[in-house]
């Protein structure tokens, strides 16, 4: 059995079909594509422009309690960075319960869902009880973000973290004690998680070291080697170079810039994600882009953060491949996060349209910022997410995402323009049906848990924040 639904615009790599139509069987996958109805068969239509759901490619679910929360300076906090914010950070961590943890995600993951997101990357470190001994269950906390994607109906790809040191050469602090893990706990954990996917279709398992400060040289080949060994095809994801501080402490204990030490160590290609990579020099940045790897940019938390700005245009130049992640979820927004990539570079270079270029001189065709960006981050979403979905094409899975064509950011839009308005011509939100594997789970904005799980965040909340 299949369901056929008209789409009165509907996405592809190539332009629109007007009206599209699009088969989507039981099984969630796209069994047909086509601008022609099929003989014969009955389709449901939908108005207004359908495009392909985005995999966010980094998470973490628990510091959405946090934003927000920490714009303030004190006198003993004067001045306030990455550094300063994370003890914040893990005085939430000391009191997460595994009932907080899965509140505050299903609250973020239902967000995600209504900004158009099907899939999250979820960076997840925090796996042990507060005294830092394992739960009687070892896989409890990686348990309870797969019942708030599953409760939800969100995509996941959980990446459990390796987390051994609190800096190279330095044992882990107290207050890390939840994240830690010798490689063999580790990899049984991946394992275990494996083990879950028969019950949970859209539960993908990767892998991620922290950073290079978190763990060793031979600690990280050991993981990968065990990672690989049970998935080769596993993503592997690394916060890198978020601020010049991890830069200059990677030089000092490894000798090389972090994104220079994994070109030459760590065999970075396609199926790596490095998160942040915010800090480049040239060569890292020619390097990163020929690899095939994905940055990883968290646009909005790396402005709250005041870590620096990614080299957008240079790496793009390049032929770098990118997506987008909420990260901190100071926004859960596609649009917001990819318009102050592209509206920061604005106001740094004293330009428009810094991210596209024109076609050759005989190609009199308009190149448009918003669906550029739109689409590497989709493309980039995939290739970190390993979701198989992505794109409204035959054998992607049937992640689609309808954009309201009465809401304020497309009133007067017709395809051409769509994603130009929605990711920078409007604030207002113009996702509203959101489907995920053939099953809609948002309509009109709505879904329809959003009560029970406004509930229970706001009941986690009061815990935390008391
Ligand atoms: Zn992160």
């Amino acid at each position: 059995m299949s369901t056929i639904y008209q789409v009165e615009h509907l996405h592809q790599q190539r332009g629109w079909l007007s009206p599209g139509y699009i088969e989507i069987g039981d099984d969630g996958i796209i069994r047909a594509v086509s601008g022609t109805k099929p003989q014969g068969k009955i389709a449901e239509r939908l108005r207004g422009f359908g495009v392909p759901g985005l995999s966010n490619l980094h998470s973490h679910a628990f510091q959405r309690a946090l934003a927000g929360r920490t714009e303030f300076v004190t006198t003993s906090r004067a001045e306030d960075n990455l550094w300063t914010w994370r003890k914040e950070m893990y005085r939430m961590v000391d009191r997460l319960t595994p009932e907080d943890y899965e509140a505050i995600a299903a609250q973020v993951y239902l967000e995600m869902l209504q900004f158009g997101m099907t899939a999250v990357c979820e960076f997840h470190y925090v796996h042990h009880r507060p005294d830092g001994q394992t739960y009687a269950n070892p896989a409890e906390m990686s348990d309870r973000l797969i019942a708030a994607a599953a409760q939800t109906g969100l995509g996941l790809t959980i990446l459990p973290v390796l987390y051994a040191h609190g800096g190279i050469n330095k044992p882990l602090e107290e207050t890390q004690k939840r994240f830690a893990h010798s490689v063999d706990a580790y990899l049984k954990l991946i394992d275990t998680l494996h083990s879950r996917r028969a019950a949970n279709p859209n539960l993908r398992v990767g892998m991620a070291l922290h950073s290079l400060r978190a763990v060793t040289p031979d600690e990280a080949q050991a993981a990968l080697a065990g990672a690989k060994a049970i998935d080769p095809e596993a993503r592997l994801h690394i916060h890198v170079s978020e601020t010049t501080h991890e830069v200059a402490e990677v030089v000092a204990g490894l000798g090389a810039r972090p994104v220079q030490w994994l070109l030459d160590n760590a065999g970075l290609g396609p199926n790596w994600c490095l998160v942040h990579a915010t800090h480049l020099d040239a060569s890292e940045i020619a390097g990163l882009a020929a690899s095939g790897a994905v940055a990883g940019l968290c646009p909005l938390t790396e402005a709250t953060m005041g870590d620096g700005f990614f080299p957008l245009v240079e790496y793009h130049e390049a032929g770098g491949a990118f997506g987008i992640g909420t990260d901190s979820h100071y926004s859960t927004s596609t649009a917001e996060e990819l318009r102050i990539l592209e509206c920061g570079k604005r106001l740094e270079l004293r330009r428009r349209n810094v991210i596209a270029r024109p076609h050759k001189a005989h190609d009199k065709r308009e190149v448009h910022t918003g669906r550029l960006l739109f689409e590497a981050a989709l493309a980039g979403g995939e290739q970190a997410s390993a979701q198989g979905s992505g794109a409204l094409v035959v054998g992607k899975r049937g992640d689609l995402v309808m954009l309201d064509p009465d809401s304020n950011p497309l009133l007067g839009h017709g395809p051409n323009t769509a994603l130009d308005g929605w990711i920078l011509g409007g604030t207002q939100n113009p996702v509203r049906d959101v489907m995920v594997a053939g099953k809609w789970v948002i309509r009109d904005g709505r879904h329809p848990l959003e009560s029970a799980v406004r509930v229970a965040y706001q009941q986690a909340m009061a815990r935390l924040t008391n």
